[in-house]
């Protein structure tokens, strides 16, 4: 197998399960050494074992809070300190906010939104992501090799009515924010991107819309647009991998929707 990552260090945030964890181990596959950045420390050491087990490249855990600024320095620290660099921050870390089942077709309105979740939400999507970048930054530039950074948006941020106002607004925060960094971060070769992904049956859409995974794949796969196709975490994975790796060296500012056409159709 083609090794796109050979060499590099890439850090993921929220890498013990779901999409973040789907990425470690493709990433560690390809010949990245992958720190897993979470909050669940049982799970993200032995997601890190069994990943490091597999692939035969070092994976590690550190625990971190990507919204205490700290944490995300000793992340950053820990990643330079045991591989002296980083190449690739995947600031994967989100959650989803109001709990809600699209089944039954209830929305949270306007009027039921509260503050301690709007706060809560943006915390964690957007000052997670401002602070998983800063660290990246902070030890990439003075690297002089360049480097990447990729965000986490959702089709949320171009397709309206299905998700909640303020995960849908925090989506659309993290994309600006990939935009801005884009263009400062320009001159020093690092790239940063957005990647959106579509309907995926992770544990945080089974927690937030209380389904399990099966019921969410068959809710997601009759809402999508390329049929035929369910979206699993690894096919996430793999456009990270496309993002992250240098074949993409060209690419930055970019919100990518990994969506199989959905948004066009609900535009
Ligand atoms: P998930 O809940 O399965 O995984 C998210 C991980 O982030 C967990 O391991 C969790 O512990 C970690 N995390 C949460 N808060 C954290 C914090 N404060 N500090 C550090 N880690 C923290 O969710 P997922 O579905 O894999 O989502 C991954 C990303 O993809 C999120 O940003 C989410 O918004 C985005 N996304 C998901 C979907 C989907 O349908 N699953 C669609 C579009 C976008």
């Amino acid at each position: 197998m083609a090794r796109r990552l050979q060499g590099k260090v890439a850090l993921i945030t929220g890498g013990a399960r779901g999409i973040g964890a789907a990425a470690a181990r493709l990433f560690s596959m390809h010949g990245a050494k992958v720190v897993i950045a979470d909050i669940r420390s049982d799970l993200g050491r032995s997601v890190s074992e069994q990943i490091q087990l597999e692939s035969g490249h070092p994976v590690s855990y550190v625990q971190c809070d990507v919204v205490n600024d700290s944490d995300m320095q000793n992340a950053v620290d820990t990643a330079v300190s045991m591989h002296g660099k980083l190449d690739i921050m995947y600031g994967n870390a989100g959650i989803a906010g109001e709990k809600v089942n699209p089944l039954e077709k209830k929305k949270v309105g306007i009027l039921s939104v509260e503050r301690e979740v709007f706060r809560k939400v943006f915390d964690v999507n957007v000052y997670g992501s401002f602070l998983a970048a800063k660290h990246a930054a902070r030890v990439m530039v003075p690297q002089k090799q360049g480097g990447t950074i990729l965000l986490t948006g959702s089709v949320a941020t171009a397709s309206y009515g299905f998700a909640t106002h303020t995960y849908t607004a925090s989506k659309h925060a993290v994309v600006g924010l990939a935009k801005s960094l884009c263009v400062e971060l320009g001159e020093f070769g690092i790239r940063v991107n957005c990647i959106s992904p579509f309907g995926v049956a992770t544990p945080m859409c089974e927690e937030s819309m209380g389904l399990d995974e099966k019921a969410l794949e068959e809710m997601f796969t009759a809402m999508g647009n390329l049929k035929g196709v369910v979206l699993k975490p690894k096919d996430v994975a793999e456009v990270a991998l496309n993002l992250v790796s240098d074949e993409s060296r060209y690419l930055s500012g970019l919100n990518l929707l990994v969506d199989g056409g959905f948004c066009l159709r609900s535009a």
